[in-house]
């Protein structure tokens, strides 16, 4: 139906495109070894863009029916024609490429392969390890998984689909004695099937979080010191996130965003000459990692998505800027104009932000620090609207002394200003310490548009860095 629809001529309009969003989220939660109520959410609407003399409107509707698409193709040319008289910039058919295709998430074992009574099951039979000591006052064992798909049709023949298959898993576990309280947690955030609930691997996730959280009772406080820092994956995802991803965003380096989300430090003439970080810092936007979080093949406008780097050596090479941003900033970006669901326009956005691995076991990063600290997890975090000064928290930390890790540190933050810090990294994990994480909560655009993205990294050191203690 709109297929045939979109053959037809329209309002002598210079495109219209529609993107059909259908999205079923179901939650799973046991707590304290019960299992509660689940809840299932279902989601389904249709975005119009239009093009009408270099200028985009925009309309959704949740009614599936020609005639309120129809609607909305009016409305969305309305529009249009009403931005004329602000005009901010003229866009061509450039920036809505032809486009065919389809990408499907890699899934070992579907949603409807198990049964709810299965996967309680698995939930629940981890509670025990979350639960180690009476001291444990809290657990939390849950599964969300997220089946979505996106179809996106182009007046000039665009046609795409993508099926999605997000399943976040976490472990959590909260303890109290004698007036401290502490919490440990473990999120994966992957694109796979229920292999997520892989009982072997849920066992050696519950173990570490149930133990590390007793540790953290009887921890020392993280002392106040400049000092190495090395830093787990699992914190690494936020570092990049916040002091790399948002800064190269496009549409923050041209005001878009500076009424909400923030600015940046970064300036369009930053590109190619910029020195972000230390030789070791090697960035990529890679939507092509399999299994990774925000793995798509193209982005909400028929965008194909290609592996690019950001930073290669240290030196800022490319923005988070789409075919849009491309066009008004005329630098180099990539496919990443996407939305959080039918009922808000793309804008710029992370997809898989990475950071490459290198050479050195996670024994040998050790090795190269005489007195430092270890940090994973993050438990807080807090930068400035130019993405430059930031101070982050962590759930777990431990010494490390003349290349070893000795006693366990609580309430463990560090400090730094972001070009500083990318400089100072001194040491990267090879291979085998490189972990993907991901989070379904970015937040930016009016009205607000929370998405999902990934981060991969190893294992991090960097040089004399300001470390603290004390709950943020
Ligand atoms: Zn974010």
């Amino acid at each position: 139906m709109i297929k045939e629809y979109l053959k037809s001529p329209h309002l002598k309009l210079d495109w219209i495109g529609i993107r059909k969003v259908t999205e079923t989220s179901t939650y799973y939660t046991v707590r304290n070894h019960k299992a509660e109520p689940p809840s299932q959410k279902f989601d389904q609407g249709y975005m119009i863009e239009v093009l009408h003399d270099g200028y985009f409107g925009y309309a959704a509707t949740c009614v599936p029916s020609l005639s309120a698409i129809k609607e909305c193709v009016e409305i969305a040319a309305k529009r249009a024609e009403q931005s004329k008289h602000f005009p901010l910039y003229k866009f061509s058919q450039e920036v809505r490429p032809y486009q065919r295709g389809e990408f499907i998430s890699e899934v070992k074992i579907p949603h409807n392969k198990m049964t709810m009574g299965e996967i309680f099951e698995r939930l629940q039979a981890v509670a025990p390890i979350l639960k180690q000591a009476d001291s444990v006052i809290d657990t939390v064992s849950s599964l969300i998984v997220v089946e979505t798909e996106t179809e996106i049709y182009g007046s000039n023949g665009t046609e795409i689909l993508q099926r999605h298959t997000f399943v976040t898993s976490d472990l959590d576990s909260t303890a109290s004695k004698n007036g401290v309280t502490q919490k440990r947690s473990d999120t994966e955030s992957l694109q796979m099937g229920l292999e997520i609930l892989d009982p072997k691997d849920l066992e050696k996730r519950a173990q570490k979080v149930g133990a590390q959280v007793l540790e953290l009772l009887e921890a020392e406080e993280c002392p106040t010191e400049t000092c190495h820092l090395v830093l787990a994956p699992d914190q690494m995802m936020l570092q990049i996130h916040e002091s790399i991803g948002h800064p190269l965003e496009m549409d923050r380096i041209l005001g878009d965003e500076r009424n909400y989300a923030g600015w940046s430090f970064v300036k369009k003439e930053d590109f190619g000459n910029l020195r972000y970080g230390s030789d070791l810092l090697n960035i990529v936007f890679d939507p092509k990692l399999k299994g990774e979080f925000a793995s798509y093949a193209f982005d909400e406008i028929g965008h194909e998505a290609s592996k690019e780097y950001l930073i290669e050596k240290g030196i800022l090479k490319r923005g988070l800027g789409s075919l849009e941003s491309q066009n008004r900033s005329k630098l180099y970006g990539v496919a990443n104009q996407r939305a959080s669901s039918w009922n808000r326009p793309a804008i710029d956005r992370m997809a898989n932000i990475n950071l490459l691995p290198g050479n050195d076991t996670f024994e040998e990063i050790l090795g190269k620090v005489e007195n430092g600290i270890y940090m994973e997890t993050n438990r807080s975090w807090s930068i400035d609207d130019f993405r430059n000064k930031f101070q982050f928290g962590c759930e777990y930390a431990r010494k490390i002394e003349k290349g070893k890790l000795t006693k366990v540190l609580k309430n463990p933050n560090y400090r730094a200003i972001s070009t500083p810090f990318w400089n100072s990294l001194m040491a990267l994990g090879n291979p085998g310490t490189f972990k993907s994480y991901g989070t379904m909560f970015c937040g930016k655009g009016e009205p607000n548009q929370a998405i999902r993205v990934g981060h991969a990294s190893p294992v991090c050191a960097f040089k004399n860095i300001e470390v603290f203690g004390g709950a943020q």
